[in-house]
């Protein structure tokens, strides 16, 4: 990698130093996790021991500097265990602690970020609810003002880290019907009419994934991220930046059950030979590789350009888009190639196949992003 334009020496020099961390505190034990379905708290605190929870966040409340680059290589190694529910949660903070840094008070961002950066507290992202995702404009969860405190009534689902979060970011209703009556909100877990319920899924199983149910719950104003009915932006701002890294864990995925694939097809054999040595299968792994280089090209080409201060909004939804059907088609053909074993549970390929759809349709489904993407294109 030392010709990338984009990797440099401190970059590797980071991608070795996760990939010893993740070989020994996540991959021993990633399968009995997903079995359990929950992984342990004190990963969090293990994650921040070596700068995995810190980088890219200021470094007045305990960050570390890193650029794009340095959070897509975190991204692509906390993915080699290919259980994306352990990358969700432990990294949950990476959705619902930018909207603190970019718009809460200097006080509520002493508050909260030292302990969330330090992995003493866990960090959320609530925007969708039970009556929809898509159309964040329409979200129904009311915050009513009285004096110092708002009054929250209302409800979110498929809230990642969920159950056990200690700093919940919700978007709430504080204004008129639309989008100019958003405002988001810290909310805290121990604050009274709050209460969460587990949800079971198809797949990122040791991902602790819930949801919020607010009964009168009070907040003081003091916990409000930025002006009131100002949080729509804010949503949209931290949308980007999922993308990007939803994008890039649908493509580190891709490449993980491409190398699961070309490992098997060199050790199976079938009619005498090993399956590598038939066309149509080392075609599914040219056309794996093909569609993969593509992706991260584009990927790192608009990570270059977001990191010199552009925000392009279309080519991340349609980045987003290449890189879940770039996962679905990867996920499909490596297990092709494992054949009954990709059904069997406990295999790598067995749960890529599971977490494709998480992927396509979470943080903005592929049909949101093509029309966004067709909206900021003036089409
Ligand atoms: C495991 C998991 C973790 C998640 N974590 C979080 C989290 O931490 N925080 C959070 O806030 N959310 C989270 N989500 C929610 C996720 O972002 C939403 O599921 C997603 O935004 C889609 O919303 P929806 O499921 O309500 O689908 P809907 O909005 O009901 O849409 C249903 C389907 O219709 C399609 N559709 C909708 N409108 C149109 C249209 N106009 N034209 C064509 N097609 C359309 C959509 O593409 C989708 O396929 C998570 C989801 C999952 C599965």
């Amino acid at each position: 990698m030392g010709t990338s334009p984009f990797y440099r020496a401190e970059h590797e020099a980071w991608r070795a130093t996760v990939r010893r961390w993740v070989a020994a505190e996540i991959e021993p034990h990633v399968d009995a996790w997903e079995r359990e379905r929950i992984f342990p708290r004190e990963l969090y605190r293990k994650a921040a021991e070596i700068g995995l929870l810190q980088v890219g966040f200021p470094e007045e409340y305990g960050g570390i500097p890193g650029d794009i680059f340095m959070q897509t290589v975190s991204t692509e190694e906390l993915c080699r265990p290919a259980a994306g529910g352990v990358y969700a949660s432990l990294m949950s903070h990476a959705i619902g602690a930018p909207p603190i840094v970019a718009h809460g008070s200097d006080e509520l961002k002493a508050r909260v970020l030292p302990a969330i950066l330090a992995g003493e507290k866990i960090s959320a992202l609530a925007i969708t609810e039970p009556s929809g995702g898509s159309d964040v404009a329409r979200l129904q969860t009311t915050a009513r003002l009285a004096g110092d405190h708002y009054v929250v009534n209302g409800s979110k689902t498929f809230i990642t880290s969920g159950m056990r979060a200690d700093y919940y970011t919700v978007a709430v209703r504080t204004g008129a019907p639309g989008l100019g009556g958003i405002s988001l909100l810290v909310i805290e877990r121990e604050s009274p009419g709050f209460t969460r319920t587990q949800m079971e899924k198809m797949g990122w199983h040791s991902s602790d994934t819930a949801t919020l149910h607010f009964d009168d719950v009070r907040v003081p104003v003091a916990n409000r991220i930025g002006a009131e009915n100002a949080g729509f932006a804010g949503i949209m701002h931290n949308f980007n930046a999922e993308r990007m890294g939803l994008a890039t864990t649908a493509i580190a995925t891709s490449a993980i059950a491409l190398e699961e694939a070309i490992d098997y097809a060199r050790v199976r054999e079938t009619f005498g030979k090993p399956l590598i040595a038939n066309q149509v299968i080392r075609h599914k792994i040219v056309e794996m590789t093909r569609q993969i280089n593509a992706a991260r090209a584009y990927r790192d080409q608009l990570a270059w350009r977001i990191a010199a201060g552009e925000s392009p909004i279309a080519d991340v939804c349609m980045l987003k888009v290449t890189a879940t059907t770039t996962l679905e088609f990867c996920a499909r053909e490596a297990a092709q190639i494992f054949g009954g074993a990709s059904y069997a549970l406990g295999t790598k390929v067995e749960r890529i196949y599971r977490e494709v759809r998480v992927l396509a349709i979470g943080g903005g489904s592929e049909e949101i992003m093509r029309d966004l993407a067709a909206r900021q294109l003036g089409l």
